[in-house]
C-alpha cells in the first residue's frame, strides 16, 4: 500500500463542481451515449487490480463521476471479488481473474478497462485489453521501459482503441490555474521551476521497492509528477537532463531501487528545472518563478487539498476529488469526440518514460543526456 495514498486519503474533500453539466452539454445526435430524450448512458469501466489506489480513490471516483460507473472487476483474489461484487452490485458475469480476463472482449457492459496493477504488469494488461477491443486507461508510470511504452501505444492504435494515462493533476483546478498563468505569461517568461515529490515509504517488502516490478524507485512512482509538471507548466519538452542519485541511508529498503534522485533540465526559453524525489523525505512542492512574479503549489501532487499562492496572494480554486473530476473529464471528452484528451494519452506517457529513463542514465553515467 502506498504511504502517500494512505497519508492523504483522509484529507480528501469532495466537490462535484465539474461535470454536473455533462448531460446538458452532450451533443444530441453526435453523441451515441446520449440519444435525444433519453437518459445519458454511463460508460462502463472495469478496474484491473483491486489494490489501494483502485479501492480508495478510483472506486470512489467511479461512484461519483456521473458519466461512468464501476461495471466490472479483474482480480486474482476471490475474497476481493466477493467483497466488491456485493459493495458495488457487480454481476458475476462482469467479474474476471487474470487468467480468464481476455473473455472481457465479448462483454458489452465494459467500455473502458482501467489498469491499476504494479508498474511491470501495465504492458501485458494494456496489450491484452487492446486485443479485447476495449479502450484502456493505464496508471502511471505507464511502463518500465520506452520499448514497452511504445508497444502499448502501437497495440492500442492497431486495435483502434483509446489509450490514456491516469495523469490526474491535469484536471485539478489549482494545477490548471498554474498552467494557465504560466502559459499565458501572466507573470512573464518562466525562468525557473523547483519541483519535489517524496514520501517516507513503509513496508520494506512491498513491490515499490523491487526494481523488476516498479521499474525504479521514487522517480518512477512520484518523481514522474515533477517531470509531468515541468512539461505541463512550460508546455514544452526538455532539451537535456543531468541527474544525481542521493546516498542510500537505509540499506534494508534500498537494495534494488534508488532512495532519492535529483535532476536538472533545461527547457526552451532558457527555463531551468530542478527536480527531486525521495522515498525518505516527505516533500511536495511546485514553485514557478517568472520575470515579474511567482506561483507556488504545496501540497502540489497528493490527493489534496492542494494549496496555492502567487506573488499576488492566495489562489482561490475549488477543492475537488481528483479521481472524480479526472474520470468525468475523460469520459465526457470520449462521449463528445470518441477520443480521450490528448494531454493524457499514450504518447504523453511515452514522452515521460523517455525522460525518466534519461534521468536514470544521467545519474548512472554522470553525463548530460540530450533529449532532442
Ligand atoms: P497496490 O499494491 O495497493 O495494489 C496493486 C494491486 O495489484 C493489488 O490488488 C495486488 O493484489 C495486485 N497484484 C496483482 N499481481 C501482483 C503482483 N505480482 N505483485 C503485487 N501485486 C499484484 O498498489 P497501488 O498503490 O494501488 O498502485 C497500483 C498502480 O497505481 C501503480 O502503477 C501505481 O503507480 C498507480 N498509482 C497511481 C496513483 C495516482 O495518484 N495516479 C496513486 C497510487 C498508485
Amino acid at each position: 500500500m502506498s504511504n502517500y495514498s494512505t497519508r492523504r486519503s483522509f484529507l480528501q474533500t469532495i466537490s462535484l463542481g465539474i461535470g454536473t453539466t455533462i448531460a446538458a452539454t452532450a451533443i444530441a445526435g453526435k453523441n451515441k451515449y446520449a440519444p435525444p430524450g433519453k437518459e445519458q448512458k454511463k460508460l462502463g469501466v472495469a478496474l484491473v487490480g483491486l489494490g489501494s489506489y483502485a479501492k480508495n480513490q478510483l472506486a470512489v471516483g467511479l461512484e461519483q463521476a456521473g458519466n461512468c460507473y464501476l461495471a466490472g472487476i479483474v482480480t486474482g483474489t476471490p475474497d476481493k471479488a466477493a467483497e466488491w461484487s456485493k459493495k458495488y452490485n457487480i454481476p458475476a458475469k462482469n467479474i474476471y481473474n487474470y487468467q480468464n480476463f481476455d473473455q472481457i472482449a465479448s462483454n458489452k457492459d465494459i467500455d473502458i478497462i482501467y489498469i491499476v496493477l504494479p508498474n511491470s504488469m501495465h504492458h501485458e494488461f494494456v496489450l491484452r485489453a487492446a486485443r479485447a477491443g476495449k479502450h484502456v486507461m493505464c496508471e502511471k508510470p505507464m511502463a518500465n521501459s520506452v520499448k514497452d511504452a511504445e508497444e502499448m501505444v502501437k497495440a492500442c492504435k492497431d486495435a483502434g482503441v483509446q489509450l490514456g494515462i491516469g495523469y490526474r493533476m491535469h484536471f485539478e483546478p489549482f494545477t490548471r490555474e498554474v498552467i494557465r498563468l504560466a502559459r499565458k505569461k501572466e507573470f512573464g517568461q518562466t525562468r525557473f521551476i523547483q519541483t519535489n515529490f517524496g514520501f517516507s515509504i513503509g513496508d520494506p517488502t512491498q513491490w515499490r521497492l523491487k526494481k523488476d516490478m516498479a521499474g525504479g524507485g521514487p522517480l518512477m512512482d512520484v518523481g514522474i509528477y515533477c517531470v509531468q509538471a515541468s512539461r505541463y507548466v512550460t508546455g514544452a519538452e526538455p532539451l537535456w537532463v543531468t541527474a544525481q542519485f542521493g546516498p542510500i541511508t537505509d540499506k534494508e529498503r534500498f537494495t534494488t531501487v534508488e532512495e532519492s534522485v535529483s535532476w536538472q533540465m533545461q527547457f526552451p526559453g532558457d527555463t531551468m528545472v530542478n527536480g527531486f524525489t525521495s522515498y525518505k523525505s516527505n516533500i511536495e512542492q511546485l514553485y514557478v518563478s517568472a520575470d515579474s512574479g511567482w506561483m507556488q503549489l504545496g501540497p502540489a501532487y497528493s490527493y489534496g487539498p492542494i494549496k496555492g499562492r502567487t506573488s499576488q496572494g492566495e489562489m482561490n480554486q475549488p477543492v475537488v476529488h481528483h479521481q472524480t473530476v479526472m474520470l468525468q473529464a475523460i469520459c465526457k471528452e470520449f462521449m463528445d469526440t470518441g477520443k480521450f484528451p490528448t494531454h493524457i494519452n499514450g504518447d504523453e506517457g511515452v514522452r515521460d518514460t523517455k525522460i525518466l529513463m534519461a534521468i536514470y542514465e544521467a545519474a548512472k553515467t554522470g553525463k548530460r543526456i540530450p533529449l532532442v
